[in-house]
């Protein structure tokens, strides 16, 4: 239950209130936005709501009828639009192209993919990680600082914002101090420090459905996130594991289509983490378009058989230039524009 109050309420009023909570044990959640402050209390609760409806500025009760809330349709009916500096908008009919590698792994490297990604396919959206969450030890784990460092080259160099990721709480600054998008990974969705220090960021954060994970609890994660303080979360539906062990993982295209439904947030897609093979990555990314999706998140490398990470599946940049095309016509069909 979501009690949404005028800002303006008086002290005595906002303690009779929360006095009123207190004695029936129900614990709240107090959410302050631009012009209301929220009183959220868990959705199992049903109370008689008379009390509350008497205070002239308690403008509405909203019960969502789900665990999660803040982002749910029923809470807020209009696309939440996240707009960065660079033109490129997301909840607006737009399918905004993030490309680039799976992780910065030299100068070299990104710059030649920026390159062509920004000036020959006028893409605006460049994803690298220099925080990698590797599922072994040995593998490579991300240049960190350095390569954050490098990715401030290419915001500087050309019109790109970024995409990279935090694996946990210790170099979320330095993260958010580069990328214009901070992501959140598959694995770190059930991180709850890391969702409320991300909701404390004046910055978009892209949330990884877990890949065991529902839909609830990626739109539980996401509450997370809004009830601390930031409402700008796009969520990424990456493919979750089923029984099939040929695909990296299975790409639930059901899963997008309902989130757009009943969230008010953007929703992007991950082909190329989902399937894991990348002379299938074109395809699926084809069919993602067709749903008519935020945006699409697609790794390419210069060489992908010397990537350090997400080799299989990662795009050579002919692959990917061969691909834009097709998907800007799709996106045309679906009433969207490809940026
Ligand atoms: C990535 O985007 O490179 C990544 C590690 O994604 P995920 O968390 O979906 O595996
Ligand atoms: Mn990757």
């Amino acid at each position: 239950m979501i009690v949404k109050i005028s800002s303006e309420i008086s002290k005595s009023d906002l303690t009779r209130i929360e006095t009123w909570f207190l004695k029936r044990d129900i614990e709240i959640r107090k959410v302050k936005t631009g012009r209301h402050l929220l009183l959220i209390s868990s959705s199992q609760w049903k109370g008689d709501t008379y009390f509350l409806s008497r205070f002239k500025s308690v403008e509405s009760l909203i019960d969502t009828g789900t665990e999660y809330q803040l982002s749910s349709r029923i809470y807020q009916s209009s696309n939440t639009v996240i707009e960065l500096t660079n033109g490129v908008v997301f909840g607006r009919n737009h399918t905004v192209l993030m490309a680039g590698p799976c992780a910065v792994e030299s100068e070299n490297q990104i710059m030649h993919v920026a390159e062509v990604l920004s000036r020959r396919l006028k893409v605006k959206v460049f994803r690298a990680g220099a925080f990698k969450p590797r599922t072994s030890p040995y593998s490579f784990q991300g240049l960190g600082n350095r390569g954050l460092r490098l990715l401030r080259k290419i915001r500087d160099n050309f019109d790109m914002r970024i995409v990279s990721e935090v694996k946990d709480t210790t170099h979320l600054d330095s993260v958010a101090e580069v990328a214009d998008i901070v992501q959140i990974g598959t694995k770190s969705m059930y991180n709850f420090t890391l969702l409320q220090r991300c909701g404390k960021l004046q910055k978009p954060i892209l949330l990884k459905r877990g890949f065991m994970s529902t839909i609830k609890e990626v739109l539980q994660a996401a509450d997370f996130i809004i009830s601390s303080g930031n409402p700008r979360v796009i969520l990424c539906e990456r493919g979750i594991r089923t029984f099939e062990p040929q695909t990296r993982f299975s790409l639930d295209i059901c899963s997008a289509s309902l989130m757009q439904k009943i969230s008010h947030l953007p929703v992007v897609l991950d082909p190329s983490h989902a399937v894991g093979i990348a002379s299938l990555v074109p395809t699926i990314a084809r069919s993602a378009a067709a749903l008519g999706v935020d945006g699409l998140l697609i790794e390419v490398h210069p060489r992908p058989s010397q990537a350090k990470s997400d080799r299989n599946q990662a795009l050579s940049l002919t692959q990917f230039e061969k691909m834009v095309p097709v998907l800007s016509s799709i996106c045309s069909a679906v009433g969207r524009k490809l940026i």
